[in-house]
């Protein structure tokens, strides 16, 4: 599903930001990236979404080694993996329905498909009352769940979250963790870069640590520190 072999990657400018990093992840697995900042997260996050090729090494996501893309294929290659942000980056002169939906029709759904699965996951996110608010109309919470049912709603095998609850207060976090893990146990692949150390701690998922560009820890029951 998501295998990082060997992966080393250096910036233009030299900056070398991942070095010899190996793992997998399988399908259906919650997997929390956690590490300082500067760690290496986001370019591991960079490199799933093909946003960049590594310097070294070989990634395989849903089977598809992200070096041998074209840029024809990238489009196609990222409809199968969701994403959302710390700062929710929705549309906003979209209302909420209009966000979801749009996401759809930039893939080239039918009315049809739209008209189903749109209201589906508004409703998976708990926000079927709100379908017709704008991003300015809804809270930050809200908006993240937009955000959410956005990135599933074409299906992906695999969700990214990068700091999802960066911005919520810790009642709207748990909320939002119980809709990935919803989400996850529907049988999406999640992978959320987080410093929530709380959140980590209680759902003992797997912890990927890194630590300087490489991965210092990898536990299948992890907390966000090590403890021996
Ligand atoms: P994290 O997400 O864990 O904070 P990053 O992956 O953003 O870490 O950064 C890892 C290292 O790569 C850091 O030293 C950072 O300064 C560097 N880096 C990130 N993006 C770039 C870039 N576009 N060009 C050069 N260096 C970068
Ligand atoms: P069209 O096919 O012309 O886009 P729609 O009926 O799909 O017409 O949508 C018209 C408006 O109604 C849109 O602004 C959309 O946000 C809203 N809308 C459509 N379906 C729903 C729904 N199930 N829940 C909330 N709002 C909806």
């Amino acid at each position: 599903m998501i295998l990082f072999n060997n992966v080393s990657m250096v910036y233009e400018n030299g900056t070398k930001a991942l070095e010899n990093i190996n793992f997998y992840i399988d399908k259906g697995e919650f997997v929390f990236l956690v590490g300082s900042s500067a760690a290496g997260k986001s370019t591991i996050i960079k490199l799933i979404m093909r946003e960049l090729v590594p310097s070294e090494g070989t990634i395989i996501i849903n089977e598809t080694n992200t070096s041998f893309l074209t840029h024809k294929q990238i489009p196609y290659f990222r409809r199968k993996i969701g994403v959302v942000f710390q700062d929710f980056r929705l549309l906003q002169n979209k209302n909420a329905y209009d966000n979801v939906a749009y996401a759809m029709e930039i893939v080239g759904a039918s009315r049809r498909e739209i008209r189903k699965n749109v209201p589906n996951v508004l409703s998976q996110v708990g926000l079927t009352a709100k379908a017709k608010m704008f991003p300015s109309q809804l809270s930050g919470g809200e908006q993240q769940r937009v955000a959410l049912a956005r990135a599933i709603v074409n299906s992906p095998a695999v969700l990214i979250a990068d700091e999802p609850t960066g911005n919520l207060d810790p009642e709207t976090t748990m909320e939002i963790m119980q809709i990935l893990d919803d989400i996850n146990k529907r049988g999406t692949t999640v992978v959320m870069a987080t410093h929530a150390e709380k959140i980590v701690n209680m759902m003992q998922k797997r912890v990927i640590e890194v630590d300087h560009g490489a991965i210092s820890r990898d536990e299948k029951k992890g907390g966000y520190n090590y403890v021996n």
